[in-house]
């Protein structure tokens, strides 16, 4: 259960990506919050933006990516202004990631609990080597690994113990936040429902909040408490996950959610999404998705909607159909 207390605050969230002749704004000017005890999530087709997002929220946005304006504040201090020294603290202690690939993250020629301990000495040097060891073996009993296992090396281990290491690297100093960008994509499905219940688990024990990121929206909808929907770079929903399961608002929600197969009742024909999502460094006038939307307008071709709150349905959307 997450709480009404927000931890982190996105203002206006602005990146670029430049190139020698062009500029395509790959985030545009996007507000949501994460809440304390939250798994918020952030669905769309690919290239929408959601991994650039959650760059930014990591200050990890490398050239040609620029982040170019707005705030994300984590207790009323702008992480976007924060120099080395307190990003440095910042990254691990107060906001951890796990990515797509655990293969990647993890060096395959050190022991996994050097690489736990790593992280641990880096940021807590009064534990010492020998507290460092042994919170890097508390850390994998939290994540089900039996802890004779600390000394191998990641090849030895299957895929969905590799993505749990990560997870207990991500938990190693007890952050707030942790940012996971499709932590399960790599996995099958079984491994995959296993890990997402291991997190929900250690969720609500630990009370950190998520950002989860994946394009499978029903894996999100069952493990995320809120959604915010993106397209081209600008958020067009944002809504408790059950109301967009039950009741999408955005035409784009809907279509999303038309493109995945339902689990149990009669087999129906996928409509999936025509078209594709335009190109940012030549986008449509008006709302972006007005090439695609059967439900387009004249006024759609020439505005572009703005994301409105609706507090009767705790749901923002950015539509003109719902005006
Ligand atoms: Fe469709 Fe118009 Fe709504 Fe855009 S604003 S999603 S084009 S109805």
């Amino acid at each position: 259960m997450y709480s009404d207390r927000v931890l982190m605050q996105v203002r206006n969230l602005t990146v670029d990506y430049v190139g020698d002749h062009s500029v395509a704004r790959a985030v545009n000017g996007i507000d949501f919050d994460i809440r304390e005890g939250e798994a918020f999530g952030l669905a769309g087709e690919s290239g929408c933006g959601k991994s650039t997002v959650a760059f930014a929220l990591a200050r990890l946005t490398r050239l040609p990516g620029l982040v170019s304006g707005g705030e994300v504040r984590l207790n009323g201090e702008d992480v976007l202004k924060f120099d080395k020294a307190r990003l440095k603290a910042y990254r691990w202690n107060e906001v951890s990631f796990v990515f797509q690939s655990a293969m990647n993250a993890l060096n395959p020629v050190i022991p996994v609990s050097e690489q736990i301990m790593d992280v641990i000495e880096t940021h807590q040097p009064d534990l010492g080597a020998e507290g460092a060891r042994k919170r890097a073996s508390e850390l994998f009993d939290l994540v089900g690994i039996p802890s004779r296992r600390l000394d191998d090396y990641p090849h030895q281990f299957s895929g969905g113990m590799r993505q749990r290491i990560c997870i207990a690297i991500a938990l190693a100093l007890q952050p707030r936040l942790i940012i996971m960008d499709e932590p399960t994509t790599a996995l099958d499905v079984v491994v995959q429902r296993d890990i997402i219940e291991q997190i929900v688990e250690l969720k609500g024990r630990l009370g950190f909040s998520v950002l989860f990121i994946t394009h499978d929206l029903g894996l999100m909808i069952e493990f995320c408490d809120r959604i915010g929907v993106m397209y081209s770079g600008e958020l067009v929903e944002v809504a408790p996950a059950e109301a967009i399961l039950t009741n999408p608002r955005h035409p784009y929600t809907r279509a999303l959610g038309n493109s995945f197969p339902p689990l149990i009742g009669p087999r129906l024909r996928m409509e999936g999404i025509p078209g594709t999502p335009p190109d940012l460094r030549s986008l449509p006038e008006g709302c972006r998705f007005a090439p695609r939307c059967p439900h387009a307008m004249d006024v759609c071709r020439s505005v572009a909607p703005e994301l409105r709150a609706y507090p009767e349905l705790r749901s923002e959307a950015a539509c003109h159909l719902l005006n």
